[in-house]
């Protein structure tokens, strides 16, 4: 029996969760939103082995810090009898957004290792610096546990050259590491191993598009187990439409900005990663209340959703020329397990490929399941995404745990 705490601490969240990897059941899961902010709210719920969701405490107070979040987490999860060391913890997993050129593979954290996380700041200054602090922060106040991190950039090592090469001078990108990295990694590997195994078939004969679509989305073409094209590069602000992010824009519309109309690059910083995508176009939060207003007739709402229906169509439509041949496709996280009407739409057009859902299977079935008409030659399904089983198994893995 193997128990691993997961760790996903972001700039003013952080989010926990112990699981014991020999029956994978969630035993306790916690969150707190709004660090650093005047009120803040924090949740722990306990869970058991059969997976039922337990007791749960909510708590609205200041957390000024990490360490605040996590001491009044493990304060909240003892009263519940969800302490880390009361349920034997022996490992603690993190996730890391930028593995760089030098992390692929899951690594126990040494200082080496940390010092590595930390040169990579540079080049995702939004996530890794609050990676870090979570496993510092860890390490202070659940002393003596050996810690994982694993790294979203790491499924998409295997990215050939000619996927992940910008076409800019050589020496620059060589210089400052400047290449197509690849975010959700975790993600898209859990997800397609699983969709290979749905099918029943060897995760190395399948060609697959994932699509991961959340607040932060990600579309990967996978030849055969191998992630041969994704669509985020150097950071998470490449490629599909999200959240709060663009996706695929000219770069001249920054020297723009900046040059021609006196943006300094902090404000196309906070424009790119805070004022675009949804909420740039129709000012919604997200992609449940970007739908109300679709409904409702607002209009910016209606051409946010087809512009994101729109850059899917191109990946779906580049990926399949990339792979050369498709037998699945696969819907992931929030928007991609829930949004029956997206999935239909983005894939309307593909009927002359071979693709064609089945309705009902699409919009009344819940969970992973097939959702393709029986006998078409592209399989379609939702996999819902589960990144803390794949960081908690990768620490077993990693530390020889679980034997
Ligand atoms: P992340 O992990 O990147 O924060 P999630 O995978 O949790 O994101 O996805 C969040 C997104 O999923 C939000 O845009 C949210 O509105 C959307 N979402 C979740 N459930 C539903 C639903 N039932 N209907 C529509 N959208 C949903």
């Amino acid at each position: 029996m193997t128990r691993v705490l997961v760790i996903n601490s972001g700039s003013s969240s952080l989010k926990l969760q112990i699981i014991d990897t020999a029956v994978e059941a969630e035993l306790a899961w916690a969150l707190v939103e709004r660090i650093g902010d005047p009120v803040g709210t924090l949740a722990v719920r306990r869970g058991d082995l059969a997976g039922s969701p337990g007791e749960e405490s909510t708590v609205e107070a200041a957390f000024p810090d990490h360490t605040a979040a996590l001491s009044r987490v493990l304060e909240e999860a003892g009263r519940l009898g969800a302490h880390p060391t009361d349920l034997g913890v022996e490992a603690i997993g993190h996730r890391v957004v930028h593995g760089g050129p030098d992390f692929h593979e899951p690594v126990e954290v040494t200082p080496e290792v940390e010092a590595g996380i930390e040169r990579l700041e540079l080049l995702a200054p939004l996530h890794n610096p609050a990676n870090l602090r979570g496993i510092r922060v860890a390490r202070d106040l659940l002393p003596g546990l050996p810690h994982v991190a694993v790294f979203d950039t790491g499924f998409f090592h295997t990215l050939p050259a000619a996927a992940h090469t910008y076409a800019i001078d050589r020496a620059v990108a060589k210089a400052w590491d400047l290449r197509r990295y690849g975010f959700h990694g975790t993600s898209h590997e859990f997800v397609s191993r699983r969709t290979a195994e749905v099918l029943g078939r060897p995760y190395d004969e399948v060609n697959q598009i994932v699509l991961h679509l959340g607040n932060g989305a990600s579309a990967s073409a996978i030849a055969g187990g191998r992630a041969v094209d994704t669509s985020m590069g150097l950071t998470p602000l490449e490629g599909l439409v999200m959240g709060t992010r663009p996706g695929d824009l000219d770069p001249g519309l920054i020297i723009h900005l900046i040059r021609d109309r006196g943006m300094s690059p902090e404000d196309v910083s906070t424009l790119l990663n805070r004022r675009s995508g949804l909420e740039g176009l129709a000012r919604a939060r997200d992609f449940r209340e970007l739908l109300a207003r679709v409904d409702d007739g607002d209009r910016d709402a209606a051409l946010a959703y087809e512009v994101v229906v729109h850059r899917l169509r191109r990946y779906i439509g580049g990926y399949w020329a990339v792979l050369g041949d498709v037998d699945a496709i696969t819907f992931t996280a929030g928007v991609g397990e829930n949004v029956a009407r997206l999935r239909a739409d983005v894939l309307s057009t593909l009927g002359g490929w071979g693709v064609e859902l089945d309705p009902q299977a699409n919009e009344d079935g819940t969970g992973e399941r097939i959702i393709s008409r029986a006998g078409g030659r592209v399989a379609v399904l939702v996999v819902p995404t589960d990144e803390e089983l794949a960081i908690a198994r990768a620490c077993d893995t990693v530390l020889g745990l679980g034997r």
